[in-house]
């Protein structure tokens, strides 16, 4: 462990050195180190998509949804020079004759720690932005995704020189190693849980975090929709991925009078979807590891089993679940399922959906099926998530403009386009003046005709 802390250090210190040049802040280098980001993807997209499945039984769509980092490269090269352009603020009078200026500024050397869900994208696309914002970037993969993780680092290792990007693979030792060091900027994805580990190592050094977590994302669905359209997008969103994914709908909450049509219609996506045994089907993924699906299959038992519950420890499958009558007490309810089990509660009304879901910490994503527009305004306005679809699942996060993330205990921060440019930046204000000009109003000595001059300036504003 010594010998691992010190090779982490002094690489560190290679990189704080290599950073201190100067080299990645110019445009043109930035540039250029997203361009060979994105041809050192592309030579290897087969390779990775076979990681992916190899770590988690990931059918190649889905693994090509990790792919899309190659947009946001594309989409950070395309804005790069108008982000990096200093922009012009107003002044006041007061400072006559002025002018004043933000400029971005690279944060240093960033630390990114990634989880295994989504192995591959959820480091490149924090790395996408880092890189645009002229920083070196120390990485750490999920050792619970190994293939993935073995691909990440040859991918790195072959591309850039490890005193500009990093890596470390290794498990919570290393990443615990890391976060004894000083970063310049922390972006963590993973459990809510190891996020208050890491913020509060990060407060050792007073380093700023992005925190990207999970927790429970509601799906409400109300009266008011197109069965056959939300049953599809619920069915999606909740199996892509064997439910490993953040953003998955973890439980609907349904108008009771249409709930038995909706079970009836999500039982028919899952067999439309992936057959009558999904064990067969090669568009189902399988459960990380053996902990993960210990703890699923225990969740299995509360509720009643509407459909699914089919469960193979060798090849850790759990099939598409289905649960009704669970108790919201029960333990499915108390912590994030992330996997595929999806419990159906009921309500009476909308203000009872909404009190459930206020009652609980605030989610990552929320969904809420209807067509009618004033119920939709009653979840924008009353109800508090990362994000926010209407009659979608997890599509948002695939939008480069949206910023992704959490709120509350769902994280803090948020990325992807723009977004991502600004967690790595610093944005330096400054004030710059000529020697001519000086009106001298405000050196002492004091006087009356200044003071009444300020309390008037002040009043008007
Ligand atoms: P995790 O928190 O267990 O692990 C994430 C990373 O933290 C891994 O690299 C791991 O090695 C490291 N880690 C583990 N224990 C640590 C410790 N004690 N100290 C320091 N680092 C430690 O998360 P996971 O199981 O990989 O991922 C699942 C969780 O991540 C879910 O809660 C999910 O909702 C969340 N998630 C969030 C997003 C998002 O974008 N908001 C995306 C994917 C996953």
């Amino acid at each position: 462990m010594i010998i691992n802390n010190y090779s982490i250090s002094s690489v560190l210190t290679s990189q704080r050195q290599y950073f201190a040049t100067g080299e990645t802040k110019s445009i043109h280098f930035r540039r250029q180190q997203l361009e060979k980001l994105k041809s050192a993807i592309v030579a290897r997209q087969d390779k990775i998509l076979k990681a992916l499945n190899q770590d988690l039984g990931k059918p190649e769509l889905e693994g090509c949804f990790e792919l899309a980092v190659l947009q946001d490269i594309e989409y950070a090269i395309k804005h790069l020079p108008q982000w990096i352009k200093p922009r012009k603020v107003k002044t006041g009078l007061e400072v006559f004759p002025s002018s004043a200026k933000i400029y971005s500024e690279p944060l240093g050397v960033v630390l990114i720690i990634g989880p295994w869900n989504y192995p591959f994208s959820l480091i490149i696309s924090p790395l996408i932005g880092a890189i645009a914002s002229g920083n070196c970037a120390m990485i750490k993969p999920s050792e619970l995704a190994p293939h993935t993780s073995t691909l990440l680092t040859e991918l790195i290792k072959d591309t850039f020189s490890s005193e500009y990007i990093s890596i470390q693979e290794g498990g919570v030792e290393v990443a615990q190693e890391l976060l004894s060091l000083k970063f310049d900027h922390i972006f963590f994805t993973g459990g809510t849980k190891i996020g208050q580990i890491v913020m509060s190592a990060a407060a050792q050094h007073l380093t700023p975090v992005t925190l990207e977590l999970g927790g429970k994302s509601p799906c409400i669905v109300d009266q008011e929709i197109n069965l056959k359209e939300t049953a599809k997008r619920i069915t999606w969103g909740k199996f892509i991925n064997a439910g490993q994914t953040c953003i998955a709908p973890d439980y609907i909450l349904v108008d009771h009078a249409i709930k038995k049509d909706l079970i009836i219609a999500i039982t028919q996506c899952i067999k439309d979807f992936f057959g009558e045994n999904p064990s067969e089907s090669s568009d189902f993924a399988r459960i990380i590891n053996a902990r993960q699906f210990e703890r699923l299959r225990g969740l299995l038992n509360s509720g009643e089993i509407i459909i699914g519950g089919d469960t193979n420890p060798d090849t850790k499958y759990i099939s598409p679940t289905v649960l009704d009558h669970v108790n919201i007490d029960s333990p499915v309810m108390a912590e994030e399922i992330f996997g595929p089990i999806l419990p159906i509660l009921e309500y009476q009304t909308l203000d009872e959906a909404i009190v459930f879901v206020n009652s609980k910490p605030k989610p990552l994503a929320l969904y809420f099926f209807s067509n009618n527009k004033g119920k939709q305004q009653r979840i924008l306005q009353e109800t508090s998530s990362g994000g926010l679809c209407f009659n979608e699942t997890i599509m948002h996060v695939g939008i480069t403009e949206l910023p992704f993330g959490g709120v509350g205990d769902s994280g803090i921060g948020a990325y992807h386009g723009k977004a991502s440019f600004d967690i790595f930046t610093h944005y330096k204000s400054v004030l710059s003046r000529p020697f001519w000009g000086d009106l001298n109003w405000r050196y002492a000595p004091y006087t009356q005709k200044t003071v009444k001059m300020f309390k008037k300036m002040f009043a008007n504003n």
